[in-house]
């Protein structure tokens, strides 16, 4: 009996796009039953990378069941609805109460809730650049010129604020062998249009500090010598909530005279699925009153200083939930099975004898930055790629900013999901798609060579 395929048959053993292409382009004119509309949705996203063997990301892929139910549970609260739900923005407040102890603000202060730390950065920056127009405004100085300083190891963050909101850029670049900034690098680029000098604790790029202490230092000796007061930003978006616990001793927060605000992402080593961050401001003058939008919605009066309206409130009840779940003890145990499962592994690369481990008897993200030593025959594009197609890790390679781009760094993060048993299995891999490549030879050759050729232009 020859099946004929219905519309019956369809909604009885499959579903109708199993046998049809999906709708990509045109508005659809005829929707679908849940179930295939959910099934589409989740195959298509099977065929991405598993968050789990992403090794690339410093966001949280992963957290307890009972904050997913939380989570799940207040996904329709809109976390801007001050009025309707009073109880979620005071727990708001709360967790920028608790992260300003945690930096050691000297009193009572403000900050915000933000996406990440790039809006949060946005609101941090904006804010200096409106209290340094209030200080050259009352000292009858031109306001035409702001200029930011900050290294070529900061996140592209900040170059987009000076584009969006028109301030110079004043960067300084890398060089080979040295990662991060210092005092020395900052000093000939601060002058009386500087806004603030940005630093950040925890680079992307190799999980390391700038000289916090030092900037600070040059900067309180402007303020004394030349009465110029240049305050200093912390961009913590993943160090925020590492150093503290890994590093308590080492000061980089307010504990600095001239550190007057701070980001971090929640969604990074705040251990919050993506979506939350937070800027801190050392005193409640640090926050440029005119950037608070005092409004009367919905018949009462709130204050925002936000870039975004409407959000969810899952992942500030999912932070709170963290904070208070884990508390300084949670955090510090969490941090430290991170650092000794990153030390493991980057003593399994060191053993190889194949890599060069970058600064890991230093303050560092839980992280592995490693390089090829001399010519394999292949690169650090090779084996990303290789370990990606042989293992599904998601390692990635990629070359430094100005002015060390000839230098080509992988680098592994160790999260909470890369137990210790996964740390052997992945060294195991990288040895293996190592051996691969010697054999095989690497296929970016050519584009090693070309990139040589056109730096020679
Ligand atoms: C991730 C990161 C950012 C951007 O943070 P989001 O939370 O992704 O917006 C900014 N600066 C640094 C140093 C980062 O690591």
């Amino acid at each position: 009996m020859a099946v004929e395929p219905s519309e019956e048959a369809a909604a009885l053993f499959g579903n109708r796009f199993l046998t049809e292409e999906v709708p990509t382009h045109d508005f659809p004119e005829a929707g679908m039953s849940a179930t295939d509309a959910m099934r589409l949705v989740a195959l298509d996203v099977a065929l991405e990378g598993l968050p789990i063997r992403n090794l690339a990301t410093f966001v949280t892929t992963w957290m307890e069941p009972e904050a997913n139910r939380l989570i799940a549970e207040n996904l329709h609260r809109n976390f801007i609805d001050h009025a309707e739900y009073p109880r979620t923005a005071e727990i708001e407040q709360r967790c920028i109460r608790m992260l300003a102890d945690l930096f050691h603000a000297p009193g009572e202060t403000v900050g915000a809730r933000t996406q990440g730390s790039s809006e949060a950065i946005m609101l941090g920056a904006l804010s200096m650049k409106w209290k340094w127009r209030e200080r050259r405004q009352s000292a009858g100085r031109p306001t035409s010129s702001p200029n930011l300083v900050f290294g070529g190891d900061v996140h592209v963050v900040w170059e987009k604020f000076c584009r969006y909101f028109d301030v110079e850029p004043r960067i300084v670049p890398l060089q080979k062998g040295k990662y991060t900034i210092g005092p020395e690098d900052v000093r000939p680029h601060v002058d009386e249009n500087t806004i603030g000098v940005a630093a950040v604790l925890g680079t992307t790029f190799t999980g390391h500090k700038d000289d916090i202490v030092g900037i600070n230092d040059l900067l309180v000796r402007t303020k004394r010598e030349q009465g110029i007061d240049v305050p200093l930003h912390v961009d913590g978006a993943s160090g925020g909530f590492v150093w503290p616990f890994l590093y308590p001793d080492s000061p980089w927060d307010f504990r600095l005279e001239q550190v007057r605000s701070i980001n971090v992402s929640g969604h990074k080593f705040g251990l919050v699925y993506p979506g939350v961050g937070w800027l801190v401001f050392r005193e409640k003058d640090d926050l440029a009153h005119d950037l608070v939008f005092e409004e009367n919605y919905l018949g009462k009066t709130d204050a925002t200083f936000t870039l975004n309206f409407s959000t969810g409130s899952s992942m500030v009840l999912a932070q709170y939930y963290n904070l208070i779940r884990y508390g300084r003890e949670g955090y510090t145990y969490i941090m430290r099975s991170m650092q000794e499962n990153a030390r493991v592994l980057a003593e399994k690369l060191d053993a190889m004898g194949l890599f060069e481990v970058i600064g890991e008897h230093d303050e560092q993200l839980p992280l592995v930055a490693f390089r090829l030593r001399g010519d394999q025959g292949y690169d650090e594009f090779d084996l990303a790629w290789q370990l990606s197609a042989e293992r599904g890790w998601m390692v990635p390679a990629y070359t430094l900013p100005p002015d060390a781009q000839d230098v080509t760094i992988m680098r592994a993060l160790v999260k909470q999901t890369l137990s210790r048993e996964s740390v052997d299995t992945l060294a195991a891999d990288i040895e293996e798609a190592c051996r691969t490549l010697a054999v095989k030879g690497g296929a970016h050759e050519s584009e090693r060579r070309k990139i040589k050729v056109g730096s020679g232009h």
